[in-house]
């Protein structure tokens, strides 16, 4: 995974000061092969990578992360910025009835995602809706919408045996306003491959009905392919938004980036699943994440940054230059754990957590075990919570006591101080206390 990859490289740039042109080179053959992976198309791989080498080359290294985390956050804030920052909704503000057409290739989830989109206005936004198969190629397509409509209590124009596309466009919008619709969804035919016919039929309803939204809906699979079909559709209608559909498959989410890309237009929904209810706003954070495929490790960083309170972090950076770490700061730690999520949390955002568990002493640690330790420094004087090395059997048995623990729970606890005393050595190595995750990488 790239992770893994971007680990060999990141180490050797650990601990020094300032990306420089070779360390970024270095980083972006990794990035390079990630997202080429996930399946993000060539040229929009090489425009990306120029774009992050540019930013990353000269970037003063914030003295809270390291110079790996800093290339990871550069590279996923501008895969963020090209997948589109904020999610974009339909944009429906018209004099009814707005119109929706969806365009695509045959396969690529139009009619399902016209029926999500239809119940998700209809449940939303409280709109009337109707929706429309213009699809006269498939057998039987114009009931397979129907047939979903039916089910999520929808109307359908009603089929007129063999009406052809663009008449059926105008007997749709027809309805639509003399019944008083708000929006009319438009299921169009898609081919197996782009032809000239299907954009002309395309074109051609698109001039009848001049819809608000255009969305190119696209399966998130189609990987390399994908920047073809987009440049087609684009170069024929004018797209308004893309839908990608199957982003609950292992699609690693590259055709995102390329659909974007190339046609300039936001990614508006994701479909997440063959059931109607399946779709949701295109989170580009997420996505982001997913074609690094290292999960949310900038998550964890800022939230890291964001909950680690800076006199908490400063007093500790005194103390761990020192060489003091005692059971006061311990607790300080455990508390920060909790507030990030606990290890639970963390689990999910750090690649490698066995590492992690391994270097968080003995035994699993979690949000309960957190809250006996805090306990049982509760029971501790200040004076042992200063010098732990005064803990003896008595001490613990007392203290045990007055949290509700076993003296092996004590134990337990001053072993974990001892190695979180090592591991805060190994942290200031490794550039401060907001340095935290890169132990974890
Ligand atoms: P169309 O030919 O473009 O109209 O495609 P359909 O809407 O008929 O969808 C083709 C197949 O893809 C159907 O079996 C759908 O259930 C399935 N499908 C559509 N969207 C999704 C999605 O987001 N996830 C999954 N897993 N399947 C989907
Ligand atoms: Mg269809």
């Amino acid at each position: 995974s790239l992770s893994d990859r971007l680990g060999g490289v990141f180490d050797r740039l650990r601990g020094r000061g300032a990306l420089n042109e070779a360390d970024v080179r270095a980083a972006m053959r990794e990035v390079r092969i990630a997202l080429l992976e996930a399946d993000v198309a060539l040229p929009v791989v090489r425009e990306f990578i120029d774009t992050v080498t540019e930013q990353a080359v000269g970037a003063q290294v914030l003295k809270s992360v390291t110079p790996g985390q800093q290339v990871v956050k550069i590279v996923n804030d501008a895969l963020v910025a090209m997948l589109g920052a904020e999610a974009s909704e339909l944009q429906l503000d018209v004099a009814p009835p707005a119109i929706v057409m969806m365009v695509g290739l045959q396969g690529s989830g139009k009619t399902t995602t016209t029926a999500k989109i239809a119940r998700r206005l209809v449940d939303k936004d409280r709109k009337k809706v109707l929706m429309a198969s213009l699809d006269v190629n498939r057998p039987a397509a114009q009931e397979q919408l129907a047939t979903l409509g039916t089910q999520i209590g929808v109307a359908t124009l009603p089929i007129v045996a063999g009406q052809q596309p663009v008449d059926i466009a105008r007997r749709a919008l027809n309805a639509a306003k003399l019944q008083g619709y708000d929006v009319l969804l438009l299921d169009t035919a898609g081919r197996l491959h782009v032809d000239q016919a299907l954009m002309d039929e395309m074109r051609a309803v698109a001039d009848v009905t001049q819809p608000q939204e255009i969305l190119l809906v696209v399966d998130s699979l189609t990987g390399q392919d994908a920047v073809n079909v987009a440049k087609s559709f684009s170069e024929q209608v004018p797209l308004t938004g893309v839908v990608l559909t199957r982003m609950d498959g292992d699609a690693r989410g590259g055709a995102a980036l390329s659909m974007r890309a190339v046609t300039g237009q936001p990614i508006k929904f994701a479909g997440v699943g063959e059931k109607l209810d399946a779709i949701e706003p295109f989170h580009p954070g997420r996505v982001a994440g997913r074609i690094l495929g290292m999960g949310d490790v900038v998550g964890l960083v800022e939230r890291a940054a964001e909950t680690i309170q800076q006199d908490e972090a400063e007093k500790l950076a005194a103390k761990m230059a020192k060489g003091q770490f005692d059971m006061d700061d311990l607790r300080s730690q455990l508390n920060q754990m909790r507030r990030m999520g606990g290890l639970g949390a963390l689990a999910g955002m750090i690649p490698g957590m066995k590492k992690a568990q391994a270097a968080m002493a003995a035994g699993a640690v979690d949000d309960k075990v957190l809250l006996r330790m805090d306990a049982m420094i509760s029971s501790m004087t200040p004076k042992e919570r200063a010098r732990p090395e005064l803990m003896n059997a008595k001490r613990k048995i007392r203290v045990a006591k007055g949290s509700g623990t076993t003296v092996q729970d004590v134990n337990r606890l001053m072993k974990m101080h001892q190695e979180m005393a090592t591991t805060m050595k190994k942290i200031r190595k490794m550039g401060g206390l907001k340095g935290l995750a890169a132990m974890f990488g």
